[in-house]
C-alpha cells in the first residue's frame, strides 16, 4: 500500500524498511508529524502512519480523507490521539500495535525505581565532576518495602512480579480486572486510594481515561505516605503536575521519576538543546534533585521497534488483503469519542 509514514525518526525508517523487505508496501517517510497543515500531504496515499503525539483530530481525518487515505495505523499501542468516532464517520480504518513489548517498558520501569531510589543519576553526574563524596546519596533496600502498581495489564503485571518475586517486596495493586495468577502469587489488590496510601512507591501502569486523570492529585499526594516515591510509565496526565511540584517543594514526595508528561507533545523526541523551553512547569520539575525525567522511551527497545514495524506493516497488509483486522481500534470500544487537548496527549 502506498504509505506516508508521518512523525518518521531515522529508527523508525530503519525498522519499517527491514520488516518491509518481504512485504513490499510503498513507503515514504516525513519527519514532522501530521496535523491540520501536514495532512494534505497524504494526498494519493492509501495509509498514513502515525505515533503518540501526532494528532488525529476530525478535521485531520476529514483531510485524509479527501486525500483519499483509507487507513490510519498507529505504530503504538495508545489511541487517545485519534478521533475514533470521526474516523468511523469517514469509513477510515483505524489500527494500533496492542502489545509490542510489554517488557521493554516494564524492564526500563524497574530501572527508574532503582535510580530514583538509589541516587544513581546523582552519582553518575558527580563521578563525572571527580567528585567521589557519598553524602546525600544513600538510599533505601527495596526488600520488604511496598510497592503500589496502579493497573495490571500487559505492563504492570510485568513489574508487579519483579518487585514481588525479583525483590521481595509487598506488592499492593488495583485494577478494575484483577489478575488471579498475580493474586496467587501474593500480590494483593486493594482500592486505588489504599494503594496511593500505603504504599512506599507507586508505579503507574493504567490507561488515560477521564476517570483515571490525575489519579495522582493534591489530596492523593496529601494522604500518601511521607517521602513517597512517584513513577510514570503510562501516560503524563495521570500525575497533576502542579501537584507533585507542591508535593516536592513540601518534601512530601521523596523523589518522582517521569518518562512520559502532561505536555509532552510540545517536547518530547526532539532535540530541543539549543531551545528556550517555555513550559515552566517542565523546568522547573528538572531542578529538583529527586526528580529523574526521560522523554518517553521506554519502549525504545530493539525487540520493540521490530514488533512495532512487523504488526503495522502487517495490518496494511491484511487490509490490502480484504482480511479482517485483529488489530483495529473501534470508537464504541473506547470512551465516550472526545477530541484531545495537549494536556491529554501522549502515550
Ligand atoms: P493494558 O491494557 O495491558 O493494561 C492496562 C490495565 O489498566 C488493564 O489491566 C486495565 O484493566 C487497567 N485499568 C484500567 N482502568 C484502570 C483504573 N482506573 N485503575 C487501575 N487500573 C486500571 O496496557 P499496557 O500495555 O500494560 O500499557 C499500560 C500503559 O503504558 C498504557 O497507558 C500505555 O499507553 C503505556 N505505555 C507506555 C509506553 C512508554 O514508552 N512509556 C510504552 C507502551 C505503553
Amino acid at each position: 500500500m502506498k504509505t506516508l509514514v508521518f512523525g518518521s525518526k531515522p529508527y523508525d525508517r530503519r525498522f519499517l524498511e527491514a520488516a518491509n523487505a518481504s512485504r513490499g508496501h510503498a513507503l515514504t517517510f516525513f519527519e514532522p508529524r501530521v496535523d491540520e497543515a501536514t495532512a494534505t500531504l497524504a494526498v494519493g496515499f492509501d495509509a498514513v502512519c502515525v505515533f503518540v503525539n501526532d494528532t488525529v483530530s476530525r478535521r485531520v481525518l476529514e483531510i485524509l480523507a479527501e486525500c483519499g487515505v483509507k487507513v490510519v495505523a498507529l505504530r503504538c499501542a495508545g489511541y487517545n490521539n485519534v478521533d475514533l468516532a470521526a474516523a468511523e464517520d469517514l469509513g477510515i480504518a483505524v489500527v494500533r500495535v496492542p502489545a509490542y513489548s510489554p517488557n521493554a517498558v516494564s524492564e526500563f520501569t524497574v530501572g527508574l525505581v532503582l535510580a530514583l531510589d538509589r541516587k544513581i543519576h546523582r552519582a553518575w553526574a558527580r563521578v563525572r565532576e571527580n567528585n567521589f563524596a557519598l553524602e546525600g546519596l544513600i538510599g533505601r533496600n527495596l526488600e520488604s518495602r511496598t510497592i503500589g502498581v496502579i493497573g495490571t495489564g500487559r505492563i504492570g503485571a510485568l513489574v508487579a512480579r519483579a518487585f514481588k518475586l525479583g525483590f521481595g517486596c509487598e506488592v499492593l495493586a488495583s485494577d478494575p480486572s484483577p489478575d488471579p495468577e498475580l493474586v496467587a502469587e501474593g500480590i494483593r489488590y486493594v482500592e486505588p486510594e489504599v494503594v496511593l496510601r500505603s504504599s512506599d512507591i507507586v508505579s503507574l501502569h493504567c490507561p488515560l481515561t477521564p476517570g483515571t486523570r490525575h489519579l495522582v492529585d493534591a489530596k492523593a499526594i496529601a494522604e500518601a505516605r511521607e517521602g513517597i516515591l512517584i513513577v510514570n510509565t503510562s501516560r503524563g496526565a495521570l500525575i497533576d503536575t502542579r501537584a507533585v511540584i507542591d508535593g516536592l517543594k513540601s518534601g512530601k514526595i521523596g523523589g518522582v521519576a517521569l518518562d512520559v508528561y502532561e505536555q509532552e507533545a510540545d517536547l518530547f523526541f526532539e532535540d530541543l538543546s539549543s531551545e528556550i523551553i517555555q513550559d515552566d512547569d517542565f523546568q522547573r520539575l528538572l531542578t529538583f534533585p529527586n526528580v529523574l525525567v526521560t522523554g518517553h522511551q521506554a519502549f525504545l527497545t530493539e525487540e520493540a521497534l521490530r514488533a512495532i514495524a512487523e504488526t503495522t506493516l502487517a495490518s496494511l497488509t491484511d487490509f490490502e488483503a480484504g482480511r479482517p483486522l485483529v488489530n483495529r481500534v473501534e470508537a464504541e470500544q473506547v470512551r465516550p469519542p472526545r477530541i484531545e487537548t495537549a494536556s491529554t496527549k501522549e502515550g
